[in-house]
Order: C-alpha cells, then structure tokens, then sequence
C-alpha cells in the first residue's frame, strides 16, 4: 500500500472524495444543502466490445471490472457490481488491491453464485490461501474457492477462446499484470485460397496435418501497480485494444516518491508513449495528492506536445457520481423479510 497519508484533503472537480456534510453552524443559512457523493462512484467506460467499470485510486481502493469477459482485475474492497464476475485476477496483495478477496468468495456463495477463482501471483497464493483460512476461523466455514498461482507468461483459460496471460511488472512485492486475449484458429490462408470442402479439410486434419493458424488478439491490458520497466512496452501490453495503466504521479516534484514506491510517473509513461498501439489508455490510481482536475490539464498540455499518440484518459474521469441533498432522503417503505438465511451474515 503507498501513499495512503493524505496531505491535500481539498476535494477536486472530477474526484470522488466523499465529502462530510458542514456541521450546521458553519453552513451558510441561506444556502440550500450542499450536495455529497452518496457513494464511493464507479467509473464506467464504454469500447465497441466491452465496458470497463471499476474504482482506482492510490493506496485507497483498486478495483476494475470488464463484466462482458466475467473478470475483475483486483478486487479493492469488493464493491457490490464487481461480486459477479466469476474471476479475480489479483495483481499483488497490497490492501487497497486485495482487502475484498474473502468476501467476495464468501458472499458469492451467500448470494448463490459459483464459487470464485481467483488467479494471483504464485509467490503470494500461501498468502492468499492464509487469508480466506483465517477468515473461515471466524465465519466457522471455508467458502469454496480456487486459487491459481501464476508465472509471467502463463495462460489460463477463463473460457473457450479467452485468455488471461500474466506479464511481467515491478513493483515493491511479488506482482504481475494480465492481458485477456481472444484467441481464434483461423483456417490456413493457402487452404482458404483452394476453397477445399468441408470432408477434405476434416480428412487432413485426421491426418493429422496442421490447417489452421493461431490468431491471438489482446483485447484489454491491466497493469496493476508498477515501476515503468519494460512492463509497458511487451507483447500483449503495448498493443491491447485497451490498456489499463497506473500512473500514480504527476507532480515533477513527486518523482521521488514514484521511484521508493516502484510506480509510474507522468513522465514515465510520456517516454514510452510513442511507442504504445493501443486504441484506448486508461489511466488509473492516481494519488489523491493529485487533483485529477490538475493532473488532466498537465496531460493535456504534454499530449499536445506530440502529434501521434493514442487516445489516454483518466478511469475516475468517467465516475458516476451519485448525490444526495442531506435532510431530502427518499421516504424508507420497509420490505418483506428476505427469505434468505440471515445468520449467515
Ligand atoms: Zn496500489
Ligand atoms: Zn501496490
């Protein structure tokens, strides 16, 4: 976990600070009430094949979903949307990345879903083991789960023709970033030019000869927590439709800090960014020293600087806030006894 000190506690335009009401003696009487963020906002992004929906800001919470590919990448505190994808692909164990692992194994089960795999790096699958074990001491049960350790470069098959690769990243524990791949067998070009039919090809392939090739097409890149390194610039990573980058500081004056806590700085990424395919950067755990409104003017004018770079944003950029007018809440109509099993809670 890093920089969870707050030193800058003024909430920015565009950040998802929850901000206590005024005690009522220091608001203007005059005023109508201030509006709050009801909740911590989930960022959604829409791409022409899947939407991003998560929560990313630094040492507080990490967390981000891609509900069409059943992952979440990281699991944060767990916030409720993300209970439903069916794999947790945890880039390192740093609280703010990895404190809702239990629940979201326990109350998956509660909730009458399927047990929960989770995909981690494999130095720290006996910490994650120990963890969901400890919490069985409290809950008298172990929710049924699977953890599987991962290496750089091992896939595993989240289903047929989708592929979760673990690459290399570098951080101040045991860490490791995944691309999803859609991964298709396409018929070989020459056999595809004969027009050959269908028994013909199949007799081949009983021959045992090879008519097809491999297409693997990197649809979405998460980085989790990272030093610049190589960890951008591999296959998979540069050239995923959509890379999911962290990019903790921005403050010239911050370089410092990035370095002791092995994470991106604007400036890290802007050297690298030439050289980056993807169609869409979307960037993530800011540091709340950053105001995101700041942060965005000061990529804006580095961006400008170059003529041909790929479209960057800001994840949190795309939260949705929700408000509430303190003292105007919504009349509360009890509802019927749900008829679940309430001890388990
Ligand atoms: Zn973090
Ligand atoms: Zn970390």
């Amino acid at each position: 976990m890093v920089d969870a000190k707050m030193t800058n506690p003024e909430p920015k335009v565009g950040s998802p600070i929850i901000e206590p009401p005024l005690p009522s003696t220091h608001r203007p009487a005059t005023d109508s009430p201030r509006q709050i963020p009801l909740l911590p906002a989930l960022a959604v992004v829409e791409t022409p094949r899947f939407h991003i929906v998560g929560y990313s800001v630094a040492g507080e919470e990490s967390a981000v979903q891609i509900p069409e590919l059943n992952v979440v990448f990281d699991i944060g505190k767990c916030p409720r949307p993300l209970l439903v994808s069916d794999f947790c692909l945890l880039t390192h164990g740093h609280i703010d990345h990895s404190a809702g692992l239990a629940y979201y194994l326990s109350q998956r089960i509660f909730q009458g879903m399927s047990p929960g795999t989770i995909l981690c790096p494999a130095k720290i699958a006996d910490g994650v083991a120990g963890i969901v074990h400890a919490w069985a001491a409290l809950e008298g049960k172990v929710a049924p789960h699977r953890i599987v350790p991962m290496e750089v470069g091992d896939e595993f098959e989240v289903r047929k023709g989708l592929i979760a690769r673990a690459f290399a990243t570098c951080h101040t524990v045991p860490s490791l970033g995944y691309t999803l791949v859609d991964r298709r067998e396409k018929l070989r070009p020459d056999l595809l030019e004969q027009r050959l039919p269908g028994h013909i090809l199949r007799e081949m392939k009983d021959r045992g000869e090879k008519i097809t090739y491999t297409v693997d097409v990197p649809l979405v890149a998460y980085t989790g927590d990272t030093a610049l390194g190589e960890t951008l610039l591999q296959d998979g990573v540069r050239d995923a439709q959509v890379l999911i980058t962290e990019c903790t500081f921005f403050d010239p004056s911050h370089k410092r800090r990035a370095a002791i806590g092995r994470h991106l700085h604007l400036d890290d990424l802007l050297e690298v960014l030439p050289q980056l395919r993807n169609e869409l950067i979307l960037l993530a755990h800011v540091s709340r020293r950053t105001g995101l409104r700041w942060a965005a003017g000061t990529l804006k004018r580095a961006l400008a600087k170059s003529s041909v770079h790929p479209r960057v944003e800001f994840l949190m950029d795309h939260a949705q806030h929700l408000h509430v007018r303190p003292g105007k809440a919504a009349a509360f109509v009890p509802t019927e006894p749900p008829s679940v099993d309430e001890t388990d809670g």
